[in-house]
């Protein structure tokens, strides 16, 4: 097959590409506003408004106050701050070392997790997920003991779409008196990340899954939360975060997420009705084919599938050669040839869980986007299947 010059880009859970209106407010502070926020200079003191009015910006749109917003490097180091800074200093407080958390987390907050108990003595344990992925407050309530520190649950899945019911887990651990963290990083620019209505202490963002830049995030953490900084140094970020800001890219940040809640209804319904659409094409025209997460309780953007008898990895070179960039399983386990975690959490047998494809649309996707995924997709599985020893039709 001749790869094909045209590209539909369906991995908008991977990264999106920046908005041109956010390039544009980056730009000055490349140069010439180029200044340090520390310096006490004219130059430097630009720099600080503009971050300043990045924190009002990002604090509006979680409902919380400026100074509980903390800028990071991207949404691993919010996660990684959240857990160690809060699983730290409350241990610190001998108030225990038991973190609760989910089977389907993204790598940022399992991986800590695990490093958090192999290296540092912590205890974890792993609520269970139903066959939709989706995390019960009763398990979460259960699971909470005398030494539990923390909770960390996913938002809203990145491999499967799932959206987890924070509310409620968040009333669960208010009631127990537990710091609550969520990884918001696929929730970002798509649903409410209001802290007070989600009952959340802590909430991790990412710019580059909402059209800014890569290599920028944000924790949200509530005033009063005991966080030990993970990174030490200078006083920035009050003492919670040290290095210098990267003014730009903090920028970037607050106007990309602006934007994305400024156009926020309008742009899911546009790109559930693709979703639905592309997810009904699948699954008419393609057979032993499942959706994997939640049929209905799922993020807009994603339509993600397990199809049996072939290799989700054979799938995506297909894909690309069609012009079709889409992933299988994570985009960070996507060059190991593991199952997903995450599917393998939901009950799927190893072999089914290694046919997966996700297919995650964004702004600039179309109609006929998905319309060509549905003439071309088919034809690959078939061909795929005809070369698998397993299938027999
Ligand atoms: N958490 C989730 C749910 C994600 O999807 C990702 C990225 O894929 C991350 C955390 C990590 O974010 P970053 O790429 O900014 O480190």
């Amino acid at each position: 097959m001749q790869k094909q010059s045209k590209t539909i880009y369906l991995d908008h859970a991977a990264t999106t590409a920046v908005d041109p209106r956010v390039v544009e407010a980056m730009l000055p502070y490349f140069n010439p506003q180029y200044g340090n926020a520390s310096s006490i200079y004219g130059l430097g003191q630009e720099a600080a408004e503009a971050i300043d009015e990045a924190r009002r910006t990002v604090a509006d749109i979680l409902g919380c106050q400026p100074r509980e917003v903390i800028f990071t490097s991207c949404g691993t180091e919010s996660d990684n701050l959240a857990l160690r800074g809060v699983g730290w200093a409350r241990r610190n407080l001998g108030k225990g070392n038991h973190i609760i958390t989910s089977p389907i987390e993204h790598h940022a907050v399992s991986h800590t997790c695990e490093h958090l108990k192999k290296h540092f003595g912590f205890e974890i344990t792993y609520v269970p997920v139903d066959k939709h992925g989706l995390v019960d407050p009763d398990d979460v309530s259960r699971a909470i003991r005398d030494d539990t520190i923390l909770i960390s649950i996913i938002y809203a899945n990145n491999e499967v779409g799932t959206i987890e019911p924070i509310a409620e887990i968040g009333k669960v651990a208010r009631q127990m008196g537990v710091p609550f963290h969520t990884d918001a990083v696929q929730a970002g620019g798509v649903l409410s990340l209001d802290v007070d209505q989600l009952n959340v202490d802590l909430l991790s963002l990412s710019a580059h899954k909402f059209y800014g830049p890569k290599g920028v995030g944000v924790l949200y953490a509530r005033k009063g939360v005991p966080l030990l900084p993970t990174q030490t140094g200078g006083a920035h970020e009050r003492n919670r975060r040290a290095g210098t800001e990267n003014v730009p890219y903090i920028v970037g940040l607050a106007t990309a997420l602006k934007i994305a809640h400024e156009e926020l209804e309008a742009h899911n319904q546009r790109i559930a009705t693709l979703r639905d659409r592309l997810i009904a094409g699948v699954l008419e025209s393609i057979v032993e084919v499942e959706l994997t997460g939640h049929p209905t309780n799922r993020l807009p953007n994603n339509a993600s599938f397990v199809f049996k008898y072939i290799e989700g990895e054979a799938m995506l070179l297909n894909l690309d050669l069609a012009g079709i960039c889409a992933s299988s399983g994570s985009a960070c386990s996507s060059a190991s040839l593991e199952a997903s975690h995450v599917l393998l959490a939901l009950g799927l047998p190893h072999e089914v869980a290694h046919g997966s494809l996700r297919l995650t649309l964004g702004r600039e996707n179309t109609e006929e986007d998905v319309d060509y995924v549905l003439e071309t997709l088919p034809g690959i599985v078939q061909k795929l299947r005809d070369m698998s020893p397993l299938y027999s039709n």
